[in-house]
């Protein structure tokens, strides 16, 4: 028997639940098709021997707008901020970070000149008016920015850790700055971690009447008439929907499709690179060093941090969770088992002797963190792909011209549900 459907949205990540807390607020019928066996997508959270661990290091900000947005509709986000105080490391020596009041007065890494320097820019950070940087690069805005190589290094890291890119050649001035000042008002590491956002926005959407089917894959997406889709699932059964929100990447996107997106669109989301890095979620029975907290590379694009010091997030008072990241270019040739070594070596220097303490561990040598590495002009680009097909609407964190990770996932769903609510009002 066909199932047909006011609303199907493909994918049941943080984008996916958001759309559907707006429209379950309606008397619209919704269908969530996710293929993991488990919902959440890349919020997920895995329980191993009582430790939680989140797909790689994930901070939720304090002034962004997905948290706003997640509080509005009744989500509780309870964890504790970090402290940016650590280590940056480079050719194995330490150096403190200045990135607290602390850390600039106490760094060996930069002279006195070096740090008035760096010291203006962050006190002026917040006034940067992001729209004069619409055709620059990220690389070409530090040129300018700042004279000393070393606080040009500086703003690279904070580049990699606020927003995960890699390649300040190729990203946009205007989105990273932006994210950079939204991560500058602090972040959450949020307690037995993002799990518990998709958790409290699935039982929201649930209780109105919203059906989840996982392990359901949509391999076909076809317009059929105005506003009337025929999804085809993997099996071959098909169902039919008036609305479809899709949140999967666009190259998904492009393929569930087929040729029924014209060329320009469809060659721009062939076109969107993916933002990737490499991590290694480790659980501890205890901290080798409890004083090393963070640590990022210099010119090494490598992070390590504790995230059990300040969420909690195991159900052991003693253990630890920590994160060690590495950003890749996306010219990078992938290396799994070398990215590895580097990864538990960076790991090493900060905590020696840590694998006997080790109660679990997992690496991913690939992940995508944003399905959109963000570039200049992508913003015209997404203007014209907007209403192409109507009924239509994507959401997720590449679909949201002028935000990206939670903060694109997290409004592009608000902003799918928002549409679909007005027209059915019209
Ligand atoms: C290592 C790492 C670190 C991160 N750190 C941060 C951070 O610190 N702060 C932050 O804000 N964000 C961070 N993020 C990003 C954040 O996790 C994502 O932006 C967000 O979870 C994306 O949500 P989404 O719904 O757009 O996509 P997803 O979570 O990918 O959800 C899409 C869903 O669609 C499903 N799907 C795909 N294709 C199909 C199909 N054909 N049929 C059915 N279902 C399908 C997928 O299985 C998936 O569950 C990080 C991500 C990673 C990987």
């Amino acid at each position: 028997m066909t199932q047909r459907w006011d609303i199907v949205i493909v994918g049941g990540g943080l984008a996916g639940y958001v759309a559907a807390n707006y429209l379950a607020k309606t008397d619209l019928s919704i269908l969530i098709l996710e293929k993991g066996r488990n919902v959440g997508g890349r919020a997920r959270t895995t329980k191993i021997n009582h430790q939680y661990l989140n797909l790689g290091p994930h901070a939720i900000y304090k002034k962004g707008k997905a948290k706003f947005i997640l509080e509005n509709l009744g989500i509780k986000l309870n964890g504790k901020s970090p402290k940016l105080a650590g280590d940056l490391i480079e050719n194995n020596m330490e150096y403190a970070a200045p990135f607290t009041p602390l850390g600039l007065f106490s760094s060996s890494f930069l002279n006195w000149k070096e740090r008035i320097e760096w010291a203006t820019i962050l006190m002026k950070f917040n006034r940067i008016d992001t729209e004069k940087l619409t055709e620059q690069t990220f690389y070409q805005w530090v040129q300018q920015a700042a004279v000393s190589k070393k606080v040009q290094s500086l703003l690279y890291i904070l580049g990699r850790l606020a927003t995960y890119c890699h390649a300040p050649e190729k990203v946009s001035a205007k989105l990273i700055v932006s994210h950079l000042k939204t991560v500058m008002g602090g972040v959450l590491y949020l307690d037995a971690g993002w799990q518990t956002i998709i958790d409290q926005l699935h039982n929201n959407v649930v209780i109105s009447g919203v059906q989840v089917q996982s392990s359901t894959v949509v391999k076909e997406l076809e317009p059929i008439e105005h506003e009337h889709f025929k999804l085809v699932l993997s099996n071959d059964e098909e169902i039919h929907g008036k609305y479809v929100i899709c949140t999967t990447g666009p190259h998904e996107l492009n393929k569930m499709l087929g040729e029924k997106l014209d060329r320009p669109q469809s060659s721009f989301l062939a076109q969107i690179t993916p933002v990737r890095g490499a991590t290694l979620d480790v659980a501890l029975t205890q901290l080798p060093n409890p004083k090393k907290l963070f640590a990022m590379g210099i010119t090494d694009p490598f992070y390590f941090s504790v995230h059990s010091k300040y969420a909690r997030l195991s159900d052991d008072a003693k253990s630890a969770v920590l994160h060690v990241f590495k950003y890749h270019h996306p010219d990078d040739h992938i290396d799994g088992k070398k990215v590895k070594t580097e990864l538990e070596q960076f790991l090493e220097m900060m905590q020696p002797g840590w694998k006997k303490h080790e109660i679990t561990s997992r690496f991913i040598p690939q992940i995508t963190v944003n399905h959109r590495l963000p570039q200049i002009g992508d913003e015209q680009k997404f203007h014209r792909s907007k209403t192409n097909i109507p009924g239509l609407y994507i959401a997720g964190d590449w679909a949201s011209p002028d935000s990206i990770l939670s903060e694109g996932a997290v409004s592009s769903g608000k902003q799918a549900a928002e549409e679909i609510i007005q027209k059915e009002n019209r």
